[in-house]
């Protein structure tokens, strides 16, 4: 069976001197080179030193990377939160996938019995 990668941070975590660039970035990008506000709108004013980064648009989880363009800042709170919710998220498309694995896998299993039984009724007939 298929693993499905786990939602992950663990994915193309960068090195300290790319994290770095990245966090610089944002700050100039998104605030005044300084400072910037929380992207999920809490009102946390971030520094360097508070900053973290939300991939988003396309989350880890959908296979987004710690890229220019796929970054935007966020508090530690609100990005762990967000994590939380992503986890959950997929936790709920796997058993989804899941279920509707094995109910595909039911409905072969009763047209299988189905067919040994009609068999079986064929071959008394002609007992
Ligand atoms: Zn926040």
């Amino acid at each position: 069976m298929r693993r499905e990668s786990r939602g992950s941070n663990k994915n193309e975590v960068p090195s300290a001197a790319v994290r770095r660039e990245l966090k610089l970035w944002m700050l100039a990008e998104f605030g005044d080179g300084i400072s910037v506000e929380c992207s999920f709108g809490c009102g946390a004013v971030l520094f360097y030193s508070t900053i973290t980064k939300d991939r988003f648009p396309i989350p880890g989880r959908k296979g987004g990377r710690y890229v220019k363009g796929n970054i935007r800042p966020a508090c530690y709170q609100c990005n762990a939160r967000d994590g939380a919710v992503q986890a959950a998220l997929e936790r709920r498309e796997a058993r989804e996938r899941r279920e509707a694995r094995n109910a595909r896998r039911r409905e072969l299993y009763a047209l299988r019995n189905k067919e040994i039984a009609d068999q079986s009724v064929r071959v008394e007939s002609f007992a």
